[in-house]
């Protein structure tokens, strides 16, 4: 058996494997290049008079077969926008996943609504029907779903739960660009999908967000809240209610669209990449490839391990990326739930406000907590990874159970 580069062994790689952290694992060719120096040049950088961002909601409405895009300055601003044009009254609740960015949540408790988490299915993160019908009260008035690392959460049922009780469904697809549901996309069930542009997303601008909606009315609101409740379809300078800038820059907008040109390839060349890699890894014991059922868009590459039988997660973690293959146990530190902000309910001033009568306590969502501390092992995937870098995060994974699933008999 090879000794584990963590052991002083030889490690199955030494140059990295290309990463959304530099030019290796993204695609920003001449024209980002152009559209960057075309917005420059045109003297006006600023959307409100500009030509890229309504180009860019157009588009982005178009390819997703939607009504409505609004253009926004990041995937945080694009779930605000969503909470927002729901309008909870303060202390209404919004049921949601512990497992997802912050993003997800804050803008729930920015709205002054309360966060209520319901668990996970144990083997792809994303919320469990059953537990987000369980947690449904007279208070809910909105459900957000997160497709996770880009496999799509149950969001035809969950649509039904949320029409049945006449609240609404909010699909978080930061990870998921393109991942079909039915005869559509993720995004498309629920009455708002929103997206991010953030540095790591199938594609990027750096920041950037974007929400579709089939509802007017809903796009409205988005719209207003994104530009301080400005309605600039009329000749008023008025605002209409509470709101923040959250508009998307000329600059911003045009690197998107260039961006948007490329999505298709990435989707595609991510799924090639992973297609090949579950083909090397399946059927080694304790360990569970991502469910495919050829709608995972693969933001990240999750395996799901039995400890007792595969090894420690943690272990797993470190020993990969000693052999040059990067990995990350858990995703998260803990669940959304237990984040000193939520747990000490660190919100406005000293008031815990809208947390006051709130707790968290730990066992809330069990299945989350499993994966996070014991399950859940993920490797960062990318558009750029060749078939020899693949076979080479195959080889790893192969070396790595070798030793660890020996130490765990
Ligand atoms: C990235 C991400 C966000 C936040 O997007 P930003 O553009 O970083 O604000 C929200 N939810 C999920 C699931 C994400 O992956």
């Amino acid at each position: 058996m090879d000794k584990l580069a963590r052991d002083g062994g030889t490690p199955v790689r030494t140059t990295p494997l290309p990463s959304v952290a530099d030019a290796s694992g993204r695609r920003f060719g001449d024209e980002e290049v152009k559209a960057v120096e075309r917005v420059l040049r045109s003297g006006m950088l600023s959307a409100t008079w500009g030509t890229e961002v309504p180009g860019l909601e157009q588009e982005f409405a178009e390819l997703l077969g939607a009504s409505h895009a609004v253009a926004c300055s990041s995937g945080t601003a694009a779930l605000h926008l969503a909470v927002a044009a729901v309008d909870p009254e303060p202390g209404d609740e919004i049921i949601t996943t512990p497992i997802s960015d912050m993003g997800t949540v804050f803008p729930i408790l920015m709205q002054n609504a309360v966060p209520v988490f319901a668990d996970v299915d144990p083997l792809t993160g994303n919320l469990d029907v059953s537990a987000v019908a369980a947690a449904i009260t007279e208070r809910t008035k909105a459900v957000m779903a997160v497709h996770l690392f880009g496999k799509p959460a149950p969001v035809l049922e969950l649509r039904e739960l949320c029409d049945r009780h006449g609240i609404v469904l909010i699909e978080d697809c930061a990870q998921a660009y393109l991942a079909p549901v039915g005869d559509t996309y993720v995004g498309r069930i629920g009455h708002i999908g929103c997206f991010s542009l953030q540095q790591t997303k199938h594609i990027s601008a750096g920041d950037g967000g974007l929400v579709v909606s089939d509802d007017a009315g809903l796009a409205r609101r988005m719209r207003l809240f994104s530009d301080k409740g400005w309605p600039r379809d009329t000749d008023e300078r008025t605002y209409l209610f509470l709101a923040l800038n959250y508009r998307m820059t000329e600059l911003v907008g045009a690197v998107t669209r260039a961006q948007l040109a490329r999505l298709r390839g990435v989707v595609d060349d991510r799924r090639t990449a992973a297609a090949r890699a579950t083909a090397g890894i399946a059927g080694l014991s304790g360990i569970t490839t991502p469910p495919d059922d050829g709608d995972h868009v693969y933001w990240q590459y999750p395996l799901i391990l039995d400890p007792s039988v595969a090894g420690e997660l943690h272990e797993w973690a470190a020993a990969l990326t000693a052999e040059g293959v990067p990995a990350n146990g858990g995703y998260l530190t803990s669940p959304l739930y237990a984040a000193p902000a939520l747990r000490e309910r660190s919100t406005y001033g000293q008031s815990r406000f809208p947390l006051q009568d709130v707790d968290y306590p730990p066992g809330l969502c069990p299945n989350a907590e499993e994966l996070i501390e014991r399950r859940l092992l993920v490797l960062p995937w990318n558009e750029n990874y060749t078939s020899a870098d693949i076979d080479d995060i195959v080889a790893a994974v192969r070396k790595v159970h070798a030793a660890l699933a020996r130490e765990a008999r």
